[in-house]
Formats: structure tokens, C-alpha cells, sequence
């Protein structure tokens, strides 16, 4: 954000201290001391000085990644914007959750490498927000009906009983299909790496699973998983 005259207030995700903002001074000047490390989507070291105020103060920035050629992709860009606000909403005090930093250095990295490309994408994307609800202590349930135990003829997904539902129980549930259903339980047992493939109905429905976990549990909303164009995101 940029803020006075040459000013910028930085949103920071930390290993140790969670989500934190940081204020630093001069950075829009064509000299400053930051150079160009204080960009979106960096990992970075920082130095940060603690007032009395909730702001930090940057007084030095080391660069780990850049993530340089995510810079180069319309595509990977607007996915790593989506990364990080899923990041943001979700873990949005300073309690830290180092397992979530850690997932998003690897999708940061993942969309760097590009290894998912276009077709992968949004495959990838539910990926990493399964794996973040996880994180976040709301992983649905997906061995056995949430309402009654049962364990076969699972047909619906309820946000509200936070998982699988089967046919007797599926009244308020939306319909969840077998292809669906697998990719949940895979991508939550794989790593980002390694998300398995899946239709579009079928990611659509996961999609739609996560987001009704999210509304019910936790009151937040997260971005559509992936952009409806590839147009670039102003930064
Ligand atoms: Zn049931």
C-alpha cells in the first residue's frame, strides 16, 4: 500500500509471527535503500524495529527468492495474489503457524517454477487451500457421512456438518460427485506437488465444498480460486 510520499506499508506473513504489518520509510524513492526487494510476492529477510505503535518499522531487507519469473506471467501472478490472500483471510493475526508459511513458500515457488502451467492451475489452487483449512484445524470430513457414520453412498457435501453426507442425510447438502470426493481426499494426503488432476465439474464442486466450510466455520470468503480471464492483475 502506499502511503505519504514515499512511503509504503507492507502486509508481511511471518514464520514466527504470523501476519504483521511493517511500514517502510523512503522505499518509493528511485534511491532507497530497499532497492527493489520490497516487492509483492518476495520472500525475504527482514529486519523489523518495534515501537510503541502496532506498525513495524523495516530497517533492512535481504532477499531469499524473488520470484522472478512469476513476474513474467500473467497467469502465475494473479494465482500468487490469490495465495496470499487466501493466507491473509484465513491467518490474519500474529499468532504464528509456521506450517503455513512454509505452504506458502512452496506455492510461491510452484507457481515460479510454473510446474502446474495454465491446465494445472486451478487444480493446484484448491490444492493449496485444502491444505490450508487443514492447517486451520477445518479439514472436512470425507471418510464417512458427517451426519449418521455411514460409510458408502456418499453423494453430498455439507458446509455445515463440515463434510461428506451421504444419501439418506443430504438434505441441505449440494451434490458431490465420486471424482470430486477422491480429489479431496488425495490432495489432502499428497503434497503441493502433487495434486492430482480432476474435471472442471468436478473442481467446481470441490471448490464450492471449501468455500461452504469457510462460510460456516469460519466466516470468511475467500477470491474465486483461479481469475475468469488471464488478464494481468495491476499491482
Ligand atoms: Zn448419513
Amino acid at each position: 500500500m502506499r502511503y505519504g510520499e514515499a512511503d509504503r506499508i507492507l502486509h508481511l506473513y511471518t514464520p514466527a509471527r504470523g501476519r504483521l504489518s511493517a511500514i517502510a520509510k523512503g522505499v518509493r524513492r528511485a534511491r532507497s535503500r530497499f532497492g527493489g526487494r520490497l516487492e509483492p510476492f518476495f520472500r525475504i529477510h527482514a529486519e523489523l524495529h518495534e515501537g510503541r505503535g502496532e506498525l513495524l518499522t523495516v530497517t533492512g531487507a535481504q532477499t531469499i527468492d524473488a520470484h522472478a519469473r512469476l513476474r513474467t506471467d500473467a497467469g502465475a501472478l494473479d494465482a500468487a495474489a490469490r495465495a496470499c490472500d487466501a493466507v491473509g483471510r484465513l491467518f490474519e493475526t500474529g499468532e504464528p503457524h509456521p506450517g503455513v508459511f512454509n505452504l506458502l513458500c512452496r506455492q510461491l515457488s510452484l507457481l515460479d517454477e510454473d510446474v502446474e502451467g495454465p491446465a494445472g492451475r486451478r487444480s493446484g489452487a484448491l490444492g493449496f487451500r485444502l491444505k490450508l483449512l487443514l492447517a486451520a484445524g477445518l479439514a472436512p470430513q470425507l471418510g464417512a457421512c458427517t451426519s449418521c457414520g455411514e460409510p458408502e453412498h456418499l453423494v453430498g457435501f455439507s458446509g455445515a456438518a463440515g463434510g461428506v453426507v451421504c444419501a439418506a442425510c443430504e438434505a441441505g447438502s449440494f451434490r458431490l460427485t465420486e471424482e470430486a470426493h477422491g480429489f479431496m481426499t488425495e490432495a489432502l494426503g499428497r503434497s503441493l506437488t502433487d495434486v492430482p488432476e480432476a474435471g472442471e465439474r468436478a473442481l467446481g464442486q470441490v471448490e464450492m465444498a471449501i468455500a461452504a466450510t469457510l462460510e460456516h466455520h469460519a466466516h470468511v470468503r475467500l477470491m474465486p480460486a483461479v481469475g475468469a480471464t488471464t488478464r494481468p492483475l495491476l499491482l
